[in-house]
Order: C-alpha cells, then structure tokens, then sequence
C-alpha cells in the first residue's frame, strides 16, 4: 500500500538517482534531462506535492494515516452516522424516527455544539445510539491547525462527552473528511480510530431528496457506512423513508462498534 511515508521515500530516491545520473552519466552523454534538469526537478517536486495534497482528500487511501471507512463483513448490515450535531432540532427528530424504527445509530458530535445540550447527548446514549468525537471547533481552517492544536481539540471533545455520558469516545471522524499529515499526527500513538464512510449521501450538498435517497440505494452493499448530518432537511424529512428502503433490501442497520467489531468507548 502507497503512504505517504512509503511515497516521500520514493520521492527522495527518485530525486537521489536523477541526481547521481546526471552527475555521472549526464555530463557526458548529454540528453533532454540533462539540459532541462531545472523543469524536471520543479516537475517531480509540484508532483510530489500536488499528489500528496490530493490523497488529503481520498481518506480512505490510508495514504496519510489509516482510516476506517467500511465493515469487513458479507452479511448484509450497515451503519448510519450523523455528522456535526447534537443539534436542539434536528438530532431529537432524528432521534423519533430511529426510535419508531428500533434502529441504532452513531452520531459523530462537534464538541462546542454540546454545553447547553447535555440532555439531548444523554438521551442519544440512553437510547443505545453511539457518541463520537468530530473535533471541537469544526472550523473551516481546521485542516491548517498544527497536529498539537487539533489533539487538544479532540481531547476537550472527548472531556465533554465524558463529563456527560460516563465515556470517552474511540471513534474520531476528521472535519471534512480530510486528513493530511497534520491530522495523522495528531492521532498518532493516540486512543482514536480515525473512521471514515464508504456511501456519501451528499445531503449538504444535493437539494434534491429523491437524488440523494438514490445514490444511498444504488450504493448499498455489506458493511457500508453511511453519512448524513443532524442538521440537514434530508435526514429529517426522509431518513425513515430511507430505513424502510434499506430493510426493503434486506440490510439490517446496526451501529458502529458492532459493524466494525471494535470498542466504541475507553473502557
Ligand atoms: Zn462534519
């Protein structure tokens, strides 16, 4: 498997064995390298980094850190997360509707959303869903913070889901799904399973609820995981539409500590 570290090695023997030909055999036999040595030098380096800056966005590459984003599982079950609450309108009419259905979710909280909503965290949990870490901030330039400032965000996150529910969470979902070296550092050596999702319903993005309610369907598969967030119109307006389909197809939701057969708190 291509990582990053694997890829920076390369990139730096590439660079090593350039060098050394043109060094050695270049000057005299001459050739396109040897006089354009400057455009192929610049030419690997933008690769390089252009390449490494993309893979930031394909988390489930394991290119900068290893990241869950499926259950390794034939048996037709999935599980459905929710991103970016808890939020005091949406999460408890989520939170009907899973109950109306006996199903059991995982909702990925931002930690600043929580003080003021410690009830509504409680009930999630009482209601057998799971808790996980988001980051605290959520911010846009989250992905631009030092690894040290993001630990402390996740900690805090954790300190405060702990604070209410008894439990720190193991799960860790990046802001955007992004993870670079910055992120991967982070967690390194850290109790957090970075975990990602393998069916994006695009429900921030798409208005149209029947669109996204068709890519979820023609995406199921054993092991999936699904994303959605509290706060958008889909989940609210459709999610029950959405687990009738699922049951339709004959999958069983389940949540994630189940599907990927891992502990979902610190124990
Ligand atoms: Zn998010």
């Amino acid at each position: 498997m291509l990582t990053f570290r694997r890829f920076t090695l390369l990139f730096f023997i590439t660079l090593l064995g350039l060098n050394l030909w043109n060094i050695f055999i270049g000057n005299s036999i001459g050739g396109i390298f040897h006089t354009h040595a400057a455009i192929v030098y610049s030419v690997l380096i933008i690769l390089y980094f252009g390449i490494s800056f993309a893979m930031a966005f394909l988390p489930c590459s394991d290119f900068h850190h290893p990241v869950i984003c499926h259950g390794n599982t034939h048996e037709k079950t999935v599980s459905i997360t929710f991103d970016d609450g808890p939020d005091p309108v949406k999460t408890p009419a989520i939170l009907d509707i899973l109950k109306k259905n006996d199903i059991r979710a995982t909702f990925f909280c931002i930690g600043k959303n929580i003080p003021g909503q410690e009830q509504l965290l409680q009930r999630i949990v009482d209601e057998g869903h799971l808790v996980c870490n988001h980051s605290f901030s959520h911010s846009k330039w989250f992905d631009l913070f030092p690894a040290r400032r993001m630990r402390a965000e996740l900690l805090e996150t954790d300190r405060i889901i702990k604070q209410v529910t008894g439990s720190s969470p193991l799960f860790f979902r990046p802001p955007f799904g992004v993870v670079n070296p910055m992120v991967s550092n982070a967690l390194k050596n850290m109790h957090w399973q970075a975990v990602g999702w393998s069916i994006r319903s695009l429900d921030t993005m798409v208005s149209d609820d029947r669109k996204i309610l068709n890519r979820i369907h023609k995406r199921l598969e054993p092991g999936a995981i699904i994303l959605l967030h509290d706060f958008t119109h889909f989940a609210e307006n459709h999610l029950e539409e959405l687990l009738i389909l699922i049951r339709k197809e004959g999958f069983e939701v389940i949540p994630l500590d189940k599907l990927l057969k891992l502990p979902s708190y610190a124990s």
